[in-house]
């Protein structure tokens, strides 16, 4: 699978980056969101000599921003794009398929706005996945809005969560409040039919994320690549916008997720670094 990678991104002209394994805790609680499960259930912190919190990385994008900031890979010209390939850490429930200390690959192609680079990521790791001999996956996709009109969204799926949540689990009546937009990314099997009649975000995209996604569509038309377009698809961090994706397999029941990304701009409160990403 790595060999596979590497070969890929090197066709794809992907440089590969390693950050450290230990970052300051502030970087993943801003980062990835205080909110998600990650942040507020999974992390392995731990204090430092020196009183400061540090944190085993559960994900590597955020530290990946961190170190493209801290060194100006911003000055180099053209999109940078980046690859790793290293250990995360995830205090996550004991299941079938899970390890605390996991494996995972990941890309970033940074600094640039166009709906082509969130088509081409897309097709490098279906290209991946297809040198690497799996078949039967499915690729999804959605679009996640942006800062002009999720607001307004998520104002509209909290109005609504008022009357269903209730019926929810524990988290979706806790997210109803703190984050609506990831009650629609529940897996309880009873909350299923609740959800399928939330109102959905491309319904409510504003002009320019409408186009900015029929334009990721027509590209991978264009590719030749099939996908099917999910409403209710959103990615359990935070820092997604307009463009998400992700890789299913019927094969491997419900934790069916075999890779994800999408885009993003605007990490860490700091704007302009428009990137689209992936990781699995
Ligand atoms: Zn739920
Ligand atoms: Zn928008």
């Amino acid at each position: 699978m790595e060999s596979a990678a590497r070969s890929v991104f090197r066709a794809y002209y992907y440089g590969e980056i390693r950050t450290p394994i230990l970052e300051e805790t502030q970087l993943f609680a801003r980062g990835v969101g205080a909110d998600t499960d990650i942040v507020t259930k999974e992390m392995y912190s731990f204090e430092d000599r020196d009183g400061s919190s540090l944190t085993l990385r559960p994900e590597n994008t955020a530290a990946v921003i961190r170190a493209y900031i801290e060194h100006r890979l911003d000055q180099r010209p053209g999109v940078q794009k980046l690859y790793y390939i290293g250990p995360m850490f995830r205090r996550e429930r004991p299941q079938k398929g899970r390890y605390r200390q996991f494996y995972q690959i990941g890309a970033e192609a940074i600094g640039s706005e166009s709906p082509v680079v969130d088509a081409e990521v897309i097709e490098m790791v279906v290209e991946l996945l297809n040198r690497a001999g799996l078949t039967g996956f499915k690729l999804l996709i959605n679009s996640v809005g942006d800062q002009n009109c999720r607001p307004q969204y998520v104002e509209l799926l909290r109005r609504e969560l008022k009357q269903a949540a209730p019926q929810m689990c524990g988290d979706c009546q806790r997210r109803a409040d703190t984050n609506p937009l990831r009650v629609l990314d529940c897996k309880v099997e009873a909350d299923q039919p609740v959800i399928e009649r939330l109102p959905t975000i491309v319904d409510h995209l504003c002009a320019a994320c409408r186009a900015h996604f029929e334009a990721v569509k027509q590209y991978l038309d264009d590719r030749g690549i099939e996908y099917e377009a999910r409403p209710r698809l959103v990615r359990g961090l935070d820092y997604y916008m307009r463009t998400t994706f992700e890789v299913v397999h019927g094969a491997l029941g419900a934790q069916n997720s075999v890779l994800g990304g999408g885009r993003y701009d605007g990490l860490a409160g700091a704007s302009g670094f428009p990137s689209a990403r992936t990781a699995w």
